[in-house]
């Protein structure tokens, strides 16, 4: 059984297997969670990026790569659909999550952050990037056992964890 957890704070300093990266399909790096993940783990993660994804990643798709000089193992980086450039397939953020957990699966990772993918810079509804994250999460087979959603600022964390009391 995967438990859900939430916590307020920076998605970089948590102590988990692998944190997910909202990248975008460059995987060169970005704004948002993104610039954060590459400033704290350092070049190693966008070295791995360029090596690893020398097309970058599609649109709903995951790959990983070291976490560098962050505590957690890995990056799964994700690609969510930006909303505001008019990419509005619901399915492509659920596969977001789904994607993220087979690679942590393949990877043997037991502990995972996410971000909200989506629900920064690419405008995803707020409320509704909630329900996809926590939906998908919920009905995933997958050997991770904690799925830990970080909100980066108080707003977002009340609003997520009265999503997941409902
Ligand atoms: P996207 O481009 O997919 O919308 P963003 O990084 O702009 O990605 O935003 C995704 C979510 O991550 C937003 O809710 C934003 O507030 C949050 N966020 C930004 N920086 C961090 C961080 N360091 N840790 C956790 N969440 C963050």
């Amino acid at each position: 059984m995967m438990e859900i957890t939430v916590v307020r704070g920076d998605i970089t300093t948590q102590r988990v297997d692998a944190v997910v990266n909202a990248a975008n399909r460059a995987m060169r790096g970005g704004g948002g969670v993104d610039g954060a993940i590459h400033r704290a783990g350092g070049p190693a993660v966008l070295a791995d990026c360029v090596a690893r994804f020398p097309r970058g990643l599609d649109t709903g798709a995951a790959g990983w790569t070291t976490a560098g000089e962050m505590p957690a193992r890995w990056v799964i980086h994700v690609v969510g659909p930006n909303y505001t450039a008019g990419e509005r397939d619901r399915s492509l953020l659920l596969s977001c999550y789904t994607r993220a957990l087979e690679v942590a699966d393949e990877l043997g990772a037991s502990s995972v952050a996410f971000p909200l993918v989506s629900a920064g810079v690419y405008g995803w509804p707020k409320d509704d990037a909630i329900a996809a994250a926590l939906e998908t999460l919920r009905a995933s087979a997958t050997e991770v056992t904690e799925a830990r959603i970080v909100a980066f600022d108080a707003a977002t964390y009340d609003d997520v964890l009265a999503a997941t009391r409902s």
